[in-house]
């Protein structure tokens, strides 16, 4: 039997895994020898290659006539798609774009957007804007390198670790194992998170702020920390700029303030403040932080580690990405910025010598302006990514799809997205082909080809391939190609070998295998780190959703609803007893949710997990994002 390495296709952990393979996978084991998930895998994880024998796979391309869906050929698929672009893009090259999912290798991301800058267009993006773009962003600006700092590996080593909106043992179970090491070891594990969850139970500190108002508990932290002189005073004059703008601006969030605003006591925060301002904290975040309070939230955040010195040498600031390649996706595909740097003409020329067409140079709509605002694409290509349940404000999302002239996805399944497109190319899943994958601590690991593809689905770096050669380029699409082409435009992957990262054992984290970043310097121009004040947004009234993982679910669940017993997931709306009671609602009854955007039924699970004013429910069911704005 061979055994064969991969990645699991699920969350940004990246766990290694061997398939054992006798012309089909029979099992999967986890692999001892990854450096990060050493041996473990979730329950999921476990289970994760079963889907690629579900019956319902899409096995060759079709299109859409008279609302039912028809089996094409490969050849007239391509040709329809090439032929309908060329016939759109008479409205202008920006009347086209391309938007990919995270579970796609760094290749087909590198391959996609290489596509729509070779028609003409920067409308590319993935659906990292939805989850770490505001954490990329805030990195980025703030210290350099729109990545974690600090490598999961280094919890145990830490004396504190704080982790906002985030619980580690639903989202991210496999690193679970090093919380318990650090736990053991005395490290002290804060969460601040509204609700009690898996992560919340066995921490030494649970913080309860109030959805939204993350900036003004870490400004009033920040406050504090600099009025009682509880902050790195050499660290931040010799390695940050910004402070004295930021020391003004978080001046007025007293403890009291801050208490009124998020309901934490004021001796709960400033006991935190002080927690955090010894040596060796790690500042960690899930999407809890940025989905609530956004880029602002992030920068707050990070401004907590710049003013007690904890990046670097002592500490640092570890986001949980979502999905295996989020972090890939999101160094690759940006509308607004080419994958080797600034959307400017110097880069532009630069990709020209590679690509032997220069790209164009005015920024590209994100994935969120496409579907949300009011714009000119009239043609949309989807790899592997199901926007119609995946984002927000479902019904919006809807009607731009279906007013599209074309919509095309590329999945190994009929989703929903799939189910009203005008053609469906079929898709190879993980195990069916090759490419790399950065997960969230910038461990970059090739996956390994373990069987073919059924019927007539092909790798997605196949179909793109094909496509590009509608349009008259010629794409190599082999993936240790395309790596090697990504490594001279990106930066990013440039120190990085096809040997390192095919050896799961090896440190291959980029961009110069840090286990820990800026130990000298931040990778900004001056080398210094910025401080960047925001003040608290508006805090809405009324009751306030949240949604949230569930540990044996994946995202939209279409892969993990195929696995055998799983079955369709479907989420109750969980509120605490006091609302139950004031709105005279029992457990287990049906209510109509009514948010801003839309209306849908859910049943209704009384529970002590969530604070009074706060609803929750988790994120994998589809009738959710009818009411999530
Ligand atoms: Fe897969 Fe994440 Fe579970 Fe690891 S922790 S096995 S990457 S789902």
């Amino acid at each position: 039997m061979e055994i064969v390495k991969s990645i699991c296709p699920f969350c940004g952990v990246g766990c290694g895994v061997e398939l054992y393979v006798d012309s089909s996978i029979v099992r999967l084991s986890p692999s001892k020898e990854h450096i990060l998930s050493k041996g473990h895998l979730c329950g999921k994880g476990t289970l994760s290659f079963e889907p690629v024998y579900s019956w319902d796979r899409v096995t060759y391309p079709l299109k859409k006539i008279k609302g039912e869906h028809i089996r094409i050929s490969w050849e007239e698929a391509i040709n329809d798609i090439v032929n309908k672009i060329k016939e759109i893009i008479q409205y202008g090259k920006d009347s086209i774009a391309f938007y990919g999912g995270c579970q796609n290798t760094l290749e087909e991301n590198y391959l996609m957007q290489k596509l729509a800058r070779a028609i003409g267009t920067n409308n590319v993006d993935s659906c990292a804007r939805v989850c770490h773009e505001p954490s990329a962003m805030a990195l980025k600006e703030m210290v350099g390198i729109g990545a974690s700092s600090i490598s999961a590996e280094m919890i145990p080593k830490m004396k504190v670790v704080v982790i906002t909106g985030e619980s580690v043992t639903e989202s991210h179970p496999v690193l679970s194992q090093y919380l318990t090491e650090a736990k053991i070891k005395g490290t002290k594990i804060v969460v601040i998170d509204p609700r009690i969850n898996g992560t919340s139970k066995f921490a030494d500190v649970h913080l309860r702020p109030k959805p939204g108002t993350d900036i003004a508990l870490f400004n009033a932290v920040g406050n504090y920390l600099i009025e009682n002189s509880l902050i790195d005073e050499k660290f931040i004059k010799e390695r940050t700029v910004g402070f004295n703008e930021y020391a003004k601006g978080v001046s007025k969030y007293t403890l009291d303030y801050a208490e009124k605003i998020t309901g934490i006591l004021k001796e709960d925060i400033e006991n935190f403040a002080k927690l955090i301002s010894q040596k060796g904290v790690i500042f960690a975040w899930g999407l809890g932080l940025t989905q609530s309070s956004g880029v602002d939230g992030v920068r707050s955040y990070i401004d907590l580690a710049l003013l007690t010195g904890n990046i670097g040498k002592y500490g640092g600031l570890l986001v949980f990405r979502g999905q295996t390649n989020v972090q890939g996706a999101g160094d690759i595909v940006k509308p607004n910025v080419f994958p080797n740097g600034a959307m400017n003409e110097e880069n532009a020329q630069k990709l020209l010598k590679i690509w032997k067409f220069k790209p164009p140079t005015n920024p590209g709509l994100s994935v969120t302006n496409a579907l949300l605002r009011d714009n000119k694409i009239r043609a949309i290509i989807f790899m592997g990514y199901n926007p119609l349940i995946s984002m927000p404000n479902r019904e919006k999302v809807e009607r731009k799809l279906r007013s599209l002239d074309l919509l095309v996805v590329i999945d190994p399944f009929m989703t929903e997205t799939a189910k009203i497109a005008d053609y469906v190319l079929p898709a190879a899943l993980w195990v069916e082909k090759e490419g790399s994958v950065a997960n969230l601590d910038r461990l970059v690991k090739w996956r390994f080809k373990a069987i073919d593809p059924p019927g007539e689905a092909k790798p997605d770096y196949e179909i793109l391939k094909e496509l590009a050669e509608g349009f008259g380029y010629s794409f190599n699409s082999d993936p240790k190609e395309v790596f090697e082409e990504m490594k001279k435009v990106s930066p990013t992957y440039s120190n990085l070998s096809l040997d390192e990262i095919m050896d799961y054992s090896s440190n291959s984290r980029y961009p110069n295998h840090e286990v820990s970043l800026y130990e000298e310097k931040f990778n900004t121009e001056d080398g210094k780190a910025r401080f960047i004040f925001r003040e608290q947004h508006e805090v809405k009234n009324g009751m306030i959703l949240i949604t949230v993982r569930n540990v044996t679910r994946y995202n939209t669940d279409v892969v993990t609803g195929r696995i055998p017993g799983f079955g369709e997931y479907s989420t109750p709306i969980y509120i605490s007893s006091d609302d139950a009671t004031e709105l005279k609602i029992r457990d287990s009854e049906e209510v109509s949710v009514i948010s801003n955007c839309g209306k849908m039924n859910f049943k209704v699970k009384i529970s002590n997990e969530v604070p009074k004013g706060v609803a929750m429910m988790y994120m994998h069911d589809p009738k959710v994002n009818y009411v999530v704005c």
